[in-house]
């Protein structure tokens, strides 16, 4: 059996250092909370929790007013403003991919443009990102998104129009929704600018995940269920790849899928750490 190893699997330099810094955080500073989690996967967050980490989902639960983390994903403006007011102290580990995004976005919203933000819409990054926009943006997850965005953008009377996406979206839903927008908006809207704001490291690793889910006869998807760029990772492998699997732990594996298997192939999300790998490597090896 020949066993594929994606060479991006595994954590992104925000997510690697948004962990790394955290534990230093945790290690030198003490009492500290983070607001959500560090990054969708329960290993990692239960490991950095046992050190004693706070994990918060508003900014009114810091009652001690202990420094907070801001994770990864990055979040809205308001925040900083709350944080501000409350005189509790960030610790900003938004990633400066994203960070390149809100600044994208502050800009464009002070030019008058009306701002399609093409992301999930409940993914924290999309939110963090919605908070810079303004109040004349929309938020695009899927084709049927696009029609009542378009009569909110002519109804705000805006003559120009950003599109701007989340870093771990699809590159080919991007393309295919901007090629939508572009040709319906063509006759209405005197300028559009399109930013293709996905991150590098996303777009190597679906790029990868595509080339390698043609070659093999299983593929096996490493990451959080929650973790969305998992998810679109799955996706991609599956439409090449029938014996898709996505998982969180090797324990999910059911050996008897895979021991007639010639070629296996290992990818993993940006928030899946090395030894969620390792153990899926040593399990299909010893298969
Ligand atoms: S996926 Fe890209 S944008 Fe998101 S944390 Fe990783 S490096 Fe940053």
């Amino acid at each position: 059996m020949e066993l594929i190893l994606g060479k991006t699997a595994g954590f992104c330099y925000g997510v690697k250092t948004a962990v790394e810094k955290s534990i230093e955080t945790i290690k030198n500073n003490g009492s500290t909370c983070c607001l959500g989690e560090i990054v969708h996967n329960k290993k990692v967050v239960k490991e950095i929790k046992d050190m004693g980490m706070h994990f918060i989902d508003k900014l009114e639960e810091n009652t001690e007013k202990v420094n907070t983390i801001i994770r990864a994903h990055g979040v809205s403006k308001k925040i900083y403003d709350d944080a501000d007011k409350n005189n509790i102290k960030l610790i900003d580990l938004t990633c400066p991919n994203v960070l390149k995004i809100h600044k994208i976005v502050s800009d464009y919203k002070e030019k008058d443009y009306y701002i399609f933000l093409i992301g999930t819409k409940l993914h924290p990054e999309t939110i963090g990102t919605a908070g810079f926009c303004g109040e004349h943006f929309s938020i695009i997850e899927d084709q049927g998104d696009l029609q009542k965005s378009i009569e909110s953008l002519k109804k705000s009377k805006k003559e120009n129009l950003l599109v701007a996406v989340q870093t771990t979206f699809s590159l080919d839903k991007f393309l295919m929704l901007t090629d939508i927008i572009k040709n319906d908006l063509k006759n209405d809207i005197k300028n559009i600018e399109i930013a293709n704001t996905i991150c590098n490291a996303t777009k190597t690793r679906q790029e990868e995940t595509e080339q390698i889910s043609k070659k093999v006869d299983y593929m096996i998807i490493i990451g959080g269920k929650n973790s969305s760029n998992t998810k679109k990772l799955y996706e991609i492998a599956k439409k090449n790849c029938n014996n898709t699997i996505c998982i969180e732990s090797y324990k999910e594996i059911e050996k008897n899928n895979i021991k007639d298997k010639n070629i296996i192939g290992i990818m993993a999300g940006a928030s899946t750490p090395q030894s969620s790998i390792d153990e899926v490597i040593e399990l299909v090896k010893n298969t």
